[in-house]
């Protein structure tokens, strides 16, 4: 007998399933990603226990050609990329084909898709085992509902926190999600309780108002700037509405969240001098610039970047909003008439 032996695919999915299925906030992102890559303009997210026991992502995208949905939980499975030059030119949110698998590995999986209003496919699985396929009701798009996370992984289930720290870490990533997607409509509801709805009607002030409130959605000033290489947009919040952690500022790339640390020093530096100290602004940043200078591929979980220029673009950040801020506090505000 052998020593060395290839393992088997279901237990290599499980493997696999450690890097990227860290919590359930892990799963609402590949899924919610996968939702849009599939071209949705409606996602609804619900969960159950802060995901723990529940997540179901239903969207109304592309949906999944019967003959081949079963194709999409195979790892290296992909429809997004082809070879080595997509490879270096990245345009949809996904591309590593390691998501599907991966947490049908580690939960209780049911997937439901159907194409063109076409009478569609139910595929249940079990651990990553296919356990049962039928016959569902024709509509457009993809429900995926993911059950009981890490049921078969204790020591990873172990580890868990409370459902709230899970909850908050999954509304996070829808939040900035929404936040990259304005075009897109999202719903979030917890345990049957509505937290989040934004209407995919293209107006970024309007997400900052369902996730951030009026408050801070009304004190935003609007930036852009356009370089030869990038296209940056966003709002930034006047000085006096600024918050005790970082965790206000987003950056997006091409409509990816991205956790960059460079990125938020560069805003941080626009800042300096009007704000105290530990004091951080509400901002967010979104960046188009093309695909070929932009190195995703860093990280299973796709977090973080390698940007090409990157001295620049820091540099293009920090002076486009210190040139708003400073034609703001140079244009008083309107003195009422008493
Ligand atoms: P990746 O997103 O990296 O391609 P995934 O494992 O997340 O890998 O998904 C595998 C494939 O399944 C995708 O390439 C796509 O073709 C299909 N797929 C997954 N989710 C959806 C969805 N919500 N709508 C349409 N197709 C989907
Ligand atoms: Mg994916």
């Amino acid at each position: 007998m052998s020593v060395i032996v290839t393992l088997e695919e279901t237990l290599s999915n499980k493997i696999a399933a450690g890097e990227v299925v860290e919590r359930p906030a892990s799963v609402v992102k590949e899924l919610v990603e996968n939702a849009l890559d599939a071209g949705s303009t409606r996602i609804d997210i619900e969960l159950e226990e802060g995901g723990l026991s529940r997540i179901h992502v239903l969207d109304n995208g592309t949906g999944i050609d019967p003959d081949e949905a079963e194709q999409a939980f195979l790892r290296h499975a992909t429809s997004k990329i082809k070879n080595e030059d997509d490879l270096q030119q990245i345009k949809t949110l996904g591309f590593r084909g390691e998501a599907l698998p991966s947490i049908a590995s580690v939960s209780k999986l049911t997937m439901e898709t159907a194409q063109n209003h076409k009478a569609g496919l139910q595929l249940r699985y079990q651990g990553g085992r296919l356990i049962a396929r039928s016959r569902s009701k024709a509509r457009q798009g993809t429900s995926i509902v993911v059950e009981e996370l890490f049921f078969n992984t204790p020591a990873r289930l172990k580890y868990m926190k409370t459902v709230n720290t899970e909850l908050g870490k999954a509304t996070d990533i829808i939040n900035r999600t929404a936040l990259a997607r304005p075009d897109v409509s999202f719903r979030l509801v917890h345990n049957g309780k509505p937290l989040l709805f934004t209407n995919g009607k293209g107006d970024r002030r309007a997400v900052l108002y369902a996730i951030y409130g009026k408050q801070v959605a009304e004190n935003m000033l609007t930036v852009s700037r356009s370089s030869a290489d990038h296209e940056l947009s966003g709002f930034i919040a006047k000085p006096e509405v600024n918050r005790a952690s970082r965790h206000y500022m987003s950056v997006f790339i091409n409509g990816r969240y991205i956790r960059h640390f460079p990125f938020i020093k560069a805003i941080e530096r626009a800042y300096q001098t009007l704000l105290p100290i530990h004091r951080y602004p509400v901002v967010v940043i979104a960046i188009e610039m093309n695909p070929v200078l932009v190195d995703v591929n860093v990280h299973p979980s796709k977090w973080d970047v390698r940007v090409s220029k990157e001295d620049e673009l820091l540099a293009e950040i920090s002076e486009m909003i210190r040139d708003r801020l400073q034609k703001e506090t140079l244009i008083p505000e309107p003195i009422e008439s008493a």
